[in-house]
């Protein structure tokens, strides 16, 4: 749940998930939907779904016990090398470095590295690894992400209370904060798209994502983006008719929200919708038709909960 996210933002979840889903085995035989749900918000949720293979396969592949060497640990999905070094420094005092971004940016600043470069990467690496030859190698790490995220912050270095100021290079320095040098952000592009709710008497129509796709395996409305040059509601209904294959007649507009995700943002417009019966649905994705009241049991990414807030204050009907 941690990786990507702030501490603050997760711990409401992790407290919620550890009291529906206290052990693996829990896990490994929930729905995957129920599961989704939980996490609904938290974004990323491909951790979600390997959570959930993770626990199967080590209930069905290693009798249930985590394996505890390095090279088992990595084959497990969702693990990568920063969390089998960050899981095994911790809970079995093996000696590997766990290089998040706060250890990255402090060892940079104590080596007084410019550049994170592989081979940067790598001297970091062989540096925390000698010292946990003499110290609990997951207190190492801990202690290292502490100071990071406490101590010495991206925009401001407290050197004064930092417990490596006596041998950290940049500390002797006028700007320990220029290590390792801020890398260019390129502009995040922005999206305009359009959704419909389409309606058949009191349900309306949603798609499940695919799960290798973005937001995989939550639900949403119909549409996709808007062409050049095309208006809104000509980009709806050639869209639906794309992703469904049915017509329907574009209604009333239900409003517009916006919606930032980590490599792009977008300007979502969305309608009411009415399904023409001459035409048959035609979809690979699953489909399912709902009322507004089993939103609560389904799992939707945020955008979608900021039009449910609109249609929730002008009523949901056409
Ligand atoms: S001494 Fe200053 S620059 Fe060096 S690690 Fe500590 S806070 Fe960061």
């Amino acid at each position: 749940m941690l990786q990507q996210t702030q501490v603050d933002t997760v711990i409401p979840y992790y407290s919620k998930w550890l009291k529906k889903y206290p052990c693996l085995t829990d896990v490994a035989k929930a729905n995957e939907e129920d599961l989704l749900k939980m996490w609904e918000g938290l974004g990323y949720y491909n951790r979600c779904r390997n959570f959930k293979k993770a626990g199967e396969i080590v209930l069905t592949d290693y009798a249930g016990e985590i394996p505890t060497d390095y090279d088992g640990f990595i084959q497990i999905p969702g693990v990568g090398e920063y969390i089998a070094s960050a899981v095994l420094s911790m809970s079995h005092d093996k000696p590997h470095p766990a290089l998040d971004g706060n250890i990255m940016r402090v060892m940079s600043r104590f080596l007084k590295k410019k550049t994170v470069s592989r081979y940067n990467k790598k001297v970091i690496h062989n540096h925390i690894f000698n010292w946990m030859e003499f110290g609990s190698p997951g207190d190492i790490n801990q202690a290292l992400m502490d100071i990071g995220s406490q101590i010495c912050k991206p925009n401001q270095a407290h050197c004064y209370k930092c417990p490596l100021e006596k041998s950290c290079l940049a500390a002797q320095t006028k700007s320990p904060e220029s290590y390792p040098a801020t890398k260019f952000h390129k502009p995040i592009p922005n999206y305009d798209v359009v959704t419909g709710v389409i309606w058949e008497h009191d349900k309306f129509l949603i798609l499940k994502r695919d799960e290798k796709n973005h937001l995989g395996g939550l639900w949403e409305f119909p549409g996709g983006k808007i062409q050049n040059g095309e208006n809104h509601r000509k980009a709806l209904a050639r869209e639906i008719k794309e992703e469904c294959g049915i017509d329907v007649n574009v209604q009333s507009k239900i409003g517009s929200i916006k919606h930032v995700y980590s490599h792009f943002s977008i300007h979502m417009t969305s309608f009411h919708c009415v399904f023409k019966k001459n035409t048959i649905l035609k979809t690979t994705q699953p489909n399912r038709w709902i009322k507004p009241d089993q939103i609560k049991d389904l799992p939707f990414p945020k955008a979608n909960h900021k039009l449910f807030a609109i249609l929730n204050k002008q009523g949901w009907h056409v």
